[in-house]
């Protein structure tokens, strides 16, 4: 039985494929080291990835979904390569001070004032929002979203552990961060490139109304003030967390206290994630992160989209169109083509010119999958699709160079018409080869959807109501109009209003 048991394992060893990333090397652009670097998971085959997740107060904007696709197509990818990969995103939804500071009103508490909702109403509002929006934009879910309020207790316990080391202070019931005292044995501002001494200079002294000892220390808890419905007990006061140590705790919580990834936009370099890299390294005494990825900006007239400034468009209204700026609606797939046309580390600027080209583009990738369906073999291949192949991958594995993908598949596109005209042939083998990796990287790996089959789902819907339309006039000149009516009933469950007219009954649906 033994010697049966090993045969078998040796057997599925063997027949184990090999994962795709022993084959591939990949490059990151590192923000800590300003290089790229060849990506070395911590754990062979693991990669265990963080990303600071939205302050859900509003709805999202473009530019926020724009970070966020960067990372569901670097999590495609890592997956795509057989990666097994936790990937972490969170959600804030308490501690994220209005204008990013530490003295003011919470983003959420003021929302929830503002429009007289319970703080976990606005927090659900947004939630779900954000949620359908990424849905609707065809996101892979990440493997754990954890929230800040779910994670009190663990903030709390850092928040210890950093006044243990005498790096945290208390001062009337909120505890802060002692940034000058960290950088005596640490370098804060190692990621922005900043030095203490610079931003103690260039920052006007406390007014006295402040709790701090520098201006530089950022809070780790805040007592709440009475009329401050979002608190919990500490040891400190009754309050709240500061927005940076929600990302420690949650990080470490999930990923361990030494992990592969963190990513973010690139405003959140500076102060959030320099100071998440200082709460680490004073709680533990290692750093956190072996590789920092930074998104950057979507911009609208030259400017960062933003909240605040209402310089910003709705994904909502990509998909309807109802925006002034818009000229019409574009599909979700089609503003998924338009962002990962750029790289994730350039800025992209939105506009009615570019997305329309852009739109052009993917219908032209979407025509030549369609086309590749019909292409038939032959004994010989003229074409080397494993160099092609290659391509593709060496993209990707240069800090996830989806422009230069998508111009190699527009290759792919190229010799998908050369062949469809006999002037290129493929070996069965080979066109399977090139079907299968024109499919994975852009369906599996970019994430874009083939709006043709939604098209063709809107035809049978089509087809059938028409069908149930007929029956329904057949058993009215039947006279069975228990028949007829139940039929119209049953649509109108189903969101299907039927509408008789002269010309006939023809139908909507809500
Ligand atoms: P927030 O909800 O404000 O914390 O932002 C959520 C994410 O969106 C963060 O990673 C921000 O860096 C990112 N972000 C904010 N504005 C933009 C923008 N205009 N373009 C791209 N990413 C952005
Ligand atoms: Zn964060």
């Amino acid at each position: 039985k033994k010697i049966e048991a090993e045969s078998r394992k040796m057997l599925l060893k063997k027949t184990k494929k090999m994962p795709l990333y022993e084959t591939q090397t990949l490059k990151i652009y590192n923000s800590l080291s300003g290089e790229k670097e060849t990506f070395k998971p911590i754990h062979e085959g693991n990669v265990g990835m963080y990303v600071c997740g939205p302050t859900v107060y509003s709805n999202v904007h473009l530019g926020n979904v724009r970070t966020f696709m960067s990372f569901d197509v670097i999590f495609r990818y890592f997956l795509h390569l057989d990666y097994k990969t936790r990937y972490v995103r969170n959600i804030t939804d308490v501690g994220h001070i209005v204008d990013d500071v530490d003295e003011g009103e919470d983003k959420i508490a003021k929302k929830a004032r503002l429009e007289q909702l319970e703080p976990m109403e606005v927090v659900q509002r947004y939630t779900v929002d954000f949620h359908e929006i990424l849905n609707a934009f065809n996101f892979l879910p990440p493997s754990i979203e954890p929230t800040a309020t779910g994670h009190i207790i663990e903030q709390i316990e850092i928040i210890k552990t950093i006044i243990d080391k005498g790096i945290g202070y208390e001062a009337n019931g909120s505890v802060y961060f002692d940034v000058v005292k960290f950088n005596k044995t640490n370098h804060y501002g190692r990621l922005s490139g900043r030095n203490i001494e610079d931003m103690l200079a260039n920052t006007r002294d406390l007014d006295g109304q402040s709790d701090k000892r520098n201006p530089q220390d950022f809070a780790l808890w805040k007592k709440a003030e009475p009329q401050h419905i979002m608190r919990w007990p500490s040891p400190w006061s009754d309050g709240f967390p500061g927005w940076h140590l929600e990302c420690t705790a949650m990080s470490t919580k999930y990923l361990g206290n030494h992990f592969d990834i963190h990513g973010g936009g690139m405003d959140l370099k500076f102060p959030h994630h320099e100071c998440e890299i200082a709460q680490n390294e004073a709680c533990t005494g290692q750093t956190p992160v072996n590789y920092w990825m930074h998104a950057n900006m979507l911009t609208l007239n030259g400017k960062k989209m933003a909240k605040s400034t209402g310089n910003n468009i709705l994904p909502r209204e990509i998909l309807t169109g109802d925006n002034t700026i818009l000229s019409k609606a574009f599909s979700a797939s089609v503003a998924r083509f338009f962002m990962l046309q750029a790289h994730y580390r350039s800025i992209l600027d939105f506009s009615d010119d570019a997305i329309v080209a852009a739109e052009k583009g993917y219908k032209r990738l979407m025509e030549a999958m369609n086309l590749l369906k019909q292409i038939t073999v032959n004994t010989k291949s003229t074409i080397d699709v494993q160099a092609w192949q290659q391509s593709c991958y060496d993209a990707m594995n240069d800090d996830f160079n989806t422009p230069i993908l998508i111009a190699q598949l527009f290759e792919g596109v190229k010799y998908i018409n050369l062949l469809n005209d006999g002037k290129e042939a493929l070996s069965a083998a080979d066109l399977q080869l090139f079907t299968k990796a024109m499919n994975a990287f852009i369906f599996d790996v970019l994430g874009l959807e083939d709006e043709k089959e939604s098209d063709s789902n809107n035809d049978k819907l089509e087809g059938t109501v028409n069908m149930l339309i007929e029956m329904r006039k057949q058993a009215r000149d039947n006279k069975n109009f228990a028949l007829s009516d139940q039929i119209r009933d049953q649509l109108i469950t189903l969101g299907i209003q039927l509408k008789d007219g002269k010309e006939g009954t023809t139908f909507s649906v809500q």
